[in-house]
């Protein structure tokens, strides 16, 4: 039987057996190349949760009223650090006001802006319970740098103030924007965001680091999910252990003249390897304006909106 199906594809294709074997290949490296990784179902919907029972929280997997009333029994504060060092003070506007109509409304919300130009952070009128502290830092001329300090920002600020100031934080990039509902469902012990650009990418294809000499190395056969590293999210000692962790690895890298791919990104997900995030938030919560809707989206929540490299960043 299987003789005649091969001499049927060889007289229907006219290619000899090598080059069936060739076809048959390449066939399953498309496959594996457009096989997306535990995100989506057969129909192409956002499956409910990760294979270790993390939820993927998306629109549909929560209800809205009760959740909030949930919630408001806890009497709970969230922290936000943000940092807008240089010219990305000028996200601040839009980042703040779009946050006052979507983000944890009715909720207490502090926000922690880390500057460099604290005359350049704009007055925005913010709702009930909502606060915001303004943190001066040195500035730096190398955005990398200023990205990846973030998690030693973080973990110092948390050391500090917010484990006795508030019971969640988030660490959010200040170049977005809020177009839709962001609150309680999104908390979880720690929280993670999958990354809207590689959603559908098999996992050999995400631009996790891959030399072993970094610490954030991860090999070809390992890997979950590519999480963005512009939504980090959970307790207050669970985010603590998470920024430390990756200061850390961090630390060792720039001791060995090693820079991670893709900075603090590739250390979060390196440490998102190894300690599984509660929770997922679909690329609702983390979408980019430059990318268009795709069906399984059925609402952009969060996304990071246009910019200009060349004229916002310190250096190239
Ligand atoms: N950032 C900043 N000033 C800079 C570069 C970066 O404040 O000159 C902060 C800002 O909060 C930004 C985050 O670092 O949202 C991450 O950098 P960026 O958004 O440029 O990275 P991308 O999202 O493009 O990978
Ligand atoms: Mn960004």
């Amino acid at each position: 039987m299987k003789v005649n199906l091969y001499l049927f594809f060889r007289a229907l294709t006219g290619l000899s057996l090598i080059g069936l074997v060739y076809l048959g290949l390449t066939f399953h490296w498309i496959k594996l190349l457009y096989r997306p990784p535990n995100v989506l179902d057969s129909q192409g919907n956002f499956l409910p949760m990760a294979p270790w029972s993390a939820p993927i929280v998306r629109e549909g997997s929560f209800d809205p009223k009760l959740i909030d009333e949930i919630y408001k029994k806890k009497n709970i504060t969230i922290a936000t650090t943000v940092f807008a060092l240089g010219k990305y003070t000028q996200f601040l506007k839009d980042f703040l006001e779009s946050a006052e109509q979507n983000y944890f409304v009715g909720f207490r919300v502090h926000y922690y802006v880390f500057t460099d130009l604290p005359e350049k952070i704009p007055a925005v009128k913010l709702g009930e319970d909502h606060h915001l502290t303004v943190l001066k830092v040195a500035s730096s001329n190398r955005w990398q740098e200023i990205s990846l300090r973030r998690m030693e920002r973080m973990e110092e600020l948390i050391e500090s103030r917010l484990l006795n100031e508030a019971d969640y934080v988030f660490s959010l990039d200040v170049d977005s924007k809020f177009y839709g509902r962001w609150g309680v469902e999104s908390l979880g012990s720690l929280v993670g965001a999958i990354h809207p650009w590689y959603y559908k990418t098999h996992k050999e294809w995400f631009p996790y680091e891959r030399r072993p000499e970094s610490q954030a190395y991860i090999s070809y056969s390992e890997g979950d999910y590519y999480y963005g590293g512009a939504v980090i999210g959970g307790l207050v000692k669970n985010v603590y252990q998470l920024a430390k962790t990756c200061r850390e690895q961090l630390d060792i890298d720039a001791a060995n003249s090693i820079e991670a791919a893709w900075q603090e990104e590739s250390h979060l997900n390196k440490y998102f390897l190894y300690n599984k995030p509660s929770k997922l938030l679909s690329p609702e919560y983390l979408w980019d304006d430059r990318k268009p809707k795709t069906p399984e989206i059925k609402i952009i929540r969060f996304s990071q909106v246009y910019k200009n490299y060349h004229e916002i960043r310190p250096n190239p």
